[in-house]
């Protein structure tokens, strides 16, 4: 048996198979019968890898110009260079070994040899070589390229981004196993969300070879067991029961009021950031959806979501919300969420670069598209619409201009529309807490992002998992802001929600309803914890 100790995400006990996921970064070594059959794969791959970068170079010359979308017509050339395609095609015909791990073997032997040259400009090429290698395995695995079981298993990694995270959506996983990871990554967030047990931070000894081991998550004390002996799991399987006994005692908790027992009541919403988690918020009594990420339509998808695609999409939400409120986050990409088909360019510092609302400003077809799609789901339940990562006022007047034009267009085009809808702003950057007295005169309400508030009022990177030692939720700096915001709030009329991870640690219920925050919005799986804790006060 092996205990490796992590960082717990969510608090509850699984017990399954491990499944080690390597992402790119392991593609193994498999003999294959059929040569001609893998060699056939491969050239299948060639010319769908050479399709995809000719789509990016004529949809990025209308962006960025014809020298910097040339890149691509570069990465097309180069999987024509004859040296690379036949090294491939001598491993899969003589060694007899499988398509990806042939291109991944010559991708990196050929980047290596390049990047030893002296000459800068070729040396830069190692780059383009290996990107090119992982777009060819990409297609060659289509999709994320392992066979998952059908039965409940454990997944491991080394690390996950949030794209990969969502591929294993509505599968049978049950828990999560990462070696590397931060306990306020989007994939933390994602996990939890899914009311499954993470442990992140579990470091080396979690590798490839535990794949097809048993293995315990503890999610209460953050202890992985691989392997556990028979007294460790029977003391996990009785955790487990207890934990399934404290659930069954919050569940009669289902349809009781959010009242403190001095009689004040406060509403009480889920985060959501799928339709999975939608039906998870009616099954916990959420009183609405306080913050649904929207980015999943933009992470999913190979290219962007069109009007119709959203518009649906939304009004699904909305109608299994059956008339209660539902708070849509215009998309917040960027940063860790990434999303491949919209080309953008990387940044030295991609948390202050051009994520969110930034995007959208600076890419404003894009918010147009998704504000059309909103404004006339707007018709079909109680939407409102919410903007992150907002620094200024100007930003905000910026966007009304944006949803005026919006509705101008759609009135004339005579589709159905929201006349209005209200509209909110997140306050996770410490401008706009310092800000909120003005911003609160333009925008209806606020929701506080205590993730990304603390993340950037702390200077302490989410992702970086190594800086947990300095990260305290308790940390007056970031309670000091949201105090202001809420009187701020006030003071205009306005309401205030908190929706990031701290509005489900109960230790902080009593010290929200002091300052007197008027709804909180948590993962599905914690709607009921809180409501206990608001009831005891
Ligand atoms: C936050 O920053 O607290 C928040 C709720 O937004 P996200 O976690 O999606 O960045
Ligand atoms: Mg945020």
């Amino acid at each position: 048996m092996l205990k490796l100790q992590g960082k717990s995400v969510y608090r509850d006990v699984c017990i399954g198979r491990l499944v080690y996921y390597g992402g790119q970064r392991d593609i193994g070594r498999r003999a294959v019968e059929d040569r001609e059959a893998e060699l056939l794969r491969f050239e299948k791959a060639l010319l769908g890898a050479k399709c995809q970068l000719r789509d990016l170079y004529q949809d990025s010359v209308k962006v960025v110009g014809e020298a910097n979308a040339a890149i691509f017509q570069v990465q097309e050339l180069l999987l024509d260079e004859k040296e690379y395609g036949d090294c491939v095609r001598d491993r899969i015909l003589q060694e007899g070994v499988n398509a990806e791990y042939a291109v991944r073997t010559t991708g990196d032997e050929m980047a290596g040899k390049i990047g030893a040259v002296e000459d800068t400009y070729i040396r830069e090429r190692a780059q383009d070589i290996l990107d090119v290698t992982g777009r060819l395995i990409n297609v060659l695995a289509g999709g994320i390229g392992i066979d998952l079981p059908e039965e409940p298993f454990i997944l491991a990694a080394e690390d996950l981004l949030p794209s990969e995270t969502v591929q294993f959506f509505g599968g049978s996983v049950i828990g999560f196993a990462l070696r590397k990871g931060s306990t306020h990554s989007h994939t933390a967030i994602l996990a939890r969300s899914m009311g499954v047990p993470a442990l992140m931070k579990l470091g080396e000894a979690l590798g490839p070879e535990c794949d097809g081991k048993l293995a315990v998550i503890d999610g209460f004390s953050g202890v992985l067991y691989l392997e556990p002996d028979e007294a460790a799991l029977s003391a996990m399987e009785e955790k487990k029961r207890e934990s399934d006994r404290h659930k069954a005692q919050l569940r009669e908790l289902m349809g009781k009021e959010n009242i403190t027992r001095d009689g004040k009541t406060v509403k009480l919403f889920a985060n959501a950031g799928s339709l999975a988690d939608v039906e998870a918020a009616c099954a916990n009594d959420a009183g609405g959806i306080g913050l649904f990420r929207s980015e999943i339509l933009y992470l999913e998808s190979d290219e962007e979501p069109d009007e119709e695609k959203q518009y649906s999409f939304y009004r699904q939400i909305l109608e299994r919300m059956d008339g209660k409120e539902v708070v849509i986050r215009t998309f917040d990409i960027g940063a860790d969420k990434r999303v491949s088909w919209l080309k953008q360019e990387r940044e030295e510092n991609p948390a202050l670069g051009l994520r969110a609302i930034r995007l959208g400003l600076e890419r404003p077809s894009l918010l147009r598209t998704q504000l059309r799609a909103l404004y006339r789901a707007g018709v079909c339940g109680k939407l409102r619409i919410m903007y992150p990562m907002i620094t200024s006022v100007k930003e905000v007047l910026e966007l009304r201009q944006l949803e005026q034009q919006v509705k101008g267009e759609l009135a004339k085009e005579g589709i159905p529309h929201a006349e209005s809808l209200p509209t909110g702003i997140m306050i996770e950057t410490p401008a706009a807490a310092l800000l909120s007295d003005l911003l609160a005169k333009e925008v209806d309400f606020f929701s506080v992002g205590t993730n990304d508030l603390a993340q950037y009022t702390l200077a302490l990177d989410r992702q970086n998992g190594s800086l947990e030692r300095f990260d305290d939720p308790d940390h007056r700096a970031v309670l000091r802001l949201l105090e202001l915001v809420s009187r701020n709030a006030h003071a205009a009329g306005i309401g205030i929600c908190v929706c990031g991870e701290l509005a489900a640690d109960t230790d902080f219920t009593a010290e929200f309803l002091r300052m007197g925050i008027d709804e909180i919005s948590v993962s599905p799986g914690m709607i009921l914890e809180v409501r206990q804790r608001i009831r005891e006060l």
